[in-house]
């Protein structure tokens, strides 16, 4: 333990500096006092809890302060100890600082999938079969552990397929990768996963698919001779209590389980398939084998658990709920691309083409997929597609990708991704950054800046001159704020005389000019130089605080030009208009 005497004492030479304290009380004070309240409101704002492990002593400290206010030194008092966390927390310095921003998008893409009634409930068990087929959840956690939920994400199902990776993980972890993969290979099967055909070399295709997690399941059990399949099928439940956050129980369901057994043929005939070729595992029991598989198939979460647990697998093998390290990184990064090339069956290889994430589905409904780096979520929907995916689940996914770059080569795009939303705290500082480097550019003529600068000018102005209800000086202010500089009005309304006179003496409008320029030049734009241009128009458009239709279509056809994914427009107006609500 360390000394806790000293920790203060230590810094007694020099006077803390106040200020940044100050900032931070500001966050949750009005008027110089704040309440639990207005500080529990702020943290969950930014998608977390007071129960977040790292602001332990933070919350015994407010439990004195019920009902009391507190004031800049009670509350300097009360943070202390935590200062860098509360600091990060409270000023936007997760993975995801707009959260609430994040989760009306992710709350948009849930309603879109809703309506899809596509696929058909499992059917080769009674429990499958006869599970209610609306419901639907998602649940997302962050690496930084930002939480938001919607829907059935509290109902218990087995989680089926979606334990495989993790038992596959398991046997990592107890057995070590070489002797695991003497009996299991790390190939794309692209057959279906129940499927009896082994690899030349008599192994099965990945642990994805029953021939690898049977497979899996041996190598579990034969490591712990002295322990029942039920027993052992515990231990995994007690590492599914860790990876998904320590607060939900992980159940098992007997009736699942009975029924699994009982319609087992085809995993009967993989076993004894694996058993008559290359042979089980220091010669484990057949049955013991089957026994634990199908158990782990019946093992139950929630969606909101699963979503911890991808969660963990997204933060490198350390649960963002509790801190504790679960896995190694080692051991998730071989997880993950098992996920990613067989996660999905024999769906996974244009999962991976279209999604670009790794993910793993069951036949109860349930995904979990991974954003390394970022985030884990898992959805719940059990109508199946032919390869029994989950129909919302992959639905999700894919909306999910268009609207933000987390498709994993998202990244190659030299950050030409026509305009996709990247969430992360780092992109977030780095859009501040290029903005004030392209003033700086401008300043000294780089060709680059004054391309966006002309670019945005002549578009502001061509919409002006479309639509007489905007004003100069709104387009002067935003030049203004581009350039950081005052500029001079006479010089932006001859701009826009010679334009004017220009398009009564031709036929094609400017707007229609602009249009053909934007999307000329739009190869030689990244996304940061789209965005100035599409912001700076957008803001012009929106400064009566109204958008009309005319105003709108001008909007699209600006975005269509650019390159901007078409949902951009209607996600910034939206964006727009709970400002204007605010
Ligand atoms: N438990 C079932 C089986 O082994 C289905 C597993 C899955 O989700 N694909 O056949």
């Amino acid at each position: 333990m360390m000394n806790t005497l000293s920790n203060q004492d230590r810094y007694l030479t020099s006077t803390p500096s106040t200020h940044q304290i100050q900032s931070l009380f500001d966050l949750v004070a009005h008027d110089n006092i704040a309440s639990i309240e207005t500080i529990q409101q702020r943290i969950a704002k930014c998608g977390l809890s007071l129960d977040d492990y790292r602001l332990r002593t933070m919350r015994t400290r407010l439990e004195e302060y019920k009902n009391k206010p507190i004031d800049i030194d009670a509350f300097t008092e009360i943070v202390r100890e935590e200062l860098l966390a509360v600091k990060k927390i409270l000023s936007h310095q997760l993975v995801i600082p707009e959260w609430q921003e994040f989760c009306q998008i992710i709350l948009k893409i849930f309603n879109e999938v809703d309506p899809n009634h596509s696929g058909r409930n499992a059917n080769y068990i009674p429990v499958l079969r006869d599970a209610d087929p609306e419901k639907w959840g998602v649940a997302l956690c962050t690496v930084s552990g930002q939480r938001y939920s919607i829907g059935d994400v509290d109902v218990y199902h087995s989680i089926q397929s979606v334990s495989k990776p993790l038992s596959y993980a398991y046997a990592l972890n107890k057995e070590g990768v070489d002797f695991t993969h003497q009996f299991v290979g790390t190939e794309p099967s692209g057959s279906p996963f129940n499927d009896l055909r082994l690899m030349p070399d008599r192994r099965p295709f990945n642990p994805s698919v029953n021939a690898g997690a049977l497979m899996v399941a041996a190598l579990i059990a034969s490591g712990s001779p002295e322990k029942s399949a039920r027993e052992l099928t515990q231990d995994i439940m007690d590492f599914w209590f860790a990876l998904s956050g320590e607060s939900e129980v992980v159940n098992f369901s007997q009736e699942t389980m009975e029924s699994e057994l009982s319609t087992a043929h085809n995993n009967f005939a993989i076993a004894y398939l694996l058993q008559g070729n290359k042979g089980l595992p220091r010669d484990v029991d057949l049955n013991k084998m089957i026994e634990l598989y199908l158990s782990c198939c019946s093992i139950e979460m929630t969606s909101s658990m699963l979503s911890v647990a991808a969660a963990t697998l997204a933060n490198g093998g350390i649960c963002p709920i509790t801190g504790k390290q679960v896995l190694s990184a080692e051991i998730v990064k071989k997880t993950l691309a098992v996920m990613q090339f067989s996660g999905m069956y024999d769906n996974a290889g244009t999962f991976l083409f279209e999604v670009g994430l790794p993910a793993k589905s069951g036949v109860a409904g349930a995904v979990m997929a991974v954003v390394p780096n970022v985030m884990g979520f898992a959805t719940f929907s059990p109508r199946l597609d032919t390869y029994g995916n989950s129909v919302r689940g992959v639905a999700f996914c894919h909306k999910l990708v268009d609207r933000f770059t987390f498709h994993m080569y998202d990244s190659l795009s030299g950050g030409r991704t026509g305009c996709k939303f990247d969430p992360r705290e780092s992109q977030h500082n780095q859009k501040q950054r290029d903005l004030s480097d392209i003033r700086w550019a401008l300043s000294y003529g780089d060709r680059y800046a004054t391309k966006i600068y002309d670019l945005a000018m002549t578009t502001m102005v061509d919409i002006c001159i479309a639509d007489t209800d905007i004003e100069l000086d709104v387009i002067k202010n935003v030049l203004e704020e581009i350039v950081g500089t005052k500029i001079a009005r006479s010089e932006l309304r001859d701009f826009a005389l010679a334009r004017q006179s220009k398009a009564l003496a031709e036929t094609v409008s400017p707007f229609d000019v602009t249009l053909k320029n934007l999307s000329s030049e739009k190869e030689a734009l990244d996304d940061n130089g789209r965005e100035i241009i599409f912001e700076s128009v957008f803001r012009v458009a929106c400064a009566d605080g109204e958008v009309e239709t005319e105003e709108y279509d001008m909007l699209l056809r600006i975005s269509e030009a650019l390159g901007i994914y078409a949902g951009i427009v209607d996600l910034e107006i939206n964006r727009f208009k709970r400002k204007q609500a605010r």
